[in-house]
């Protein structure tokens, strides 16, 4: 069993919508081309301030790894699963494109992936974890939006920021519990 709980903390005020971190994760899991694939995305958040003095900012976001995950709750097949370290996993061979977890996600974050005939998301770059390696996308983002760690481990980057810092998830009320958490 392990004793490891992965996690993304981000400060979103860093990030500069360059959009590396979109294209690396493309690169990393061959996610193909198109306007509706994808792992991750760079919302706009509302424009402040007034013309011309105006401020924009943005958000960007992923699979929120829910510690309690209605897709993989939903899945007939068990191909949505949660390893024991917390992260939801898409089994491709054992998905059957029925799509219940696409409506179940509250966060759009699945997308049909028509090369491989299955539901595909964000895995925390999975197979990078135990050679040591972040995932693509916080190891690419020039500003370093995200860090990545181990919510278990009490001296990890994770653990100091949320003690350090006031966060928030993504719509807590749908009692998901995202660990994906953003700096105030
Ligand atoms: Fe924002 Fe970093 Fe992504 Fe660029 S790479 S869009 S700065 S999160
Ligand atoms: Fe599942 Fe969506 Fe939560 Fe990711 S964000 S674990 S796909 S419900
Ligand atoms: Fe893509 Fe990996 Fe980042 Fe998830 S953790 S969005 S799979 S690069």
């Amino acid at each position: 069993m392990s004793n490891k709980k992965y996690a993304i903390v981000l400060d979103d005020t860093k990030c500069i919508d360059c959009k590396a971190c979109t294209l690396a994760c493309k690169m990393e899991n061959h996610v193909p081309t198109g306007l509706y694939n994808y792992r991750i995305w760079v919302a706009e958040k509302p424009v402040r301030g007034h013309f011309p003095n105006i401020k924009r900012s943005f958000q960007p976001s992923q699979c929120q790894q829910c510690d309690n995950p209605p897709c993989v709750h939903v899945c007939p097949t068990k191909a949505s699963y949660q390893t024991e370290d917390g992260v939801v996993l898409v089994d491709h061979n054992k998905c059957i494109l029925c799509k219940y977890c696409m409506t179940a996600c509250p966060y759009d974050a699945r997308y049909v992936n028509e090369e491989i005939k299955a539901i595909d998301k964000c895995t925390f770059c999975y197979h990078r974890l135990p050679e040591g390696r972040e995932p693509a996308c916080v190891e690419t983002c020039p500003p370093k939006v995200r860090v990545f760690g181990d919510l278990n481990d009490p001296n990890s980057e994770v653990s100091k920021l949320l003690v350090e810092h006031e966060t928030f998830n993504l719509k807590p009320e749908k009692g998901t519990k995202p660990k994906l958490y953003y700096i105030r």
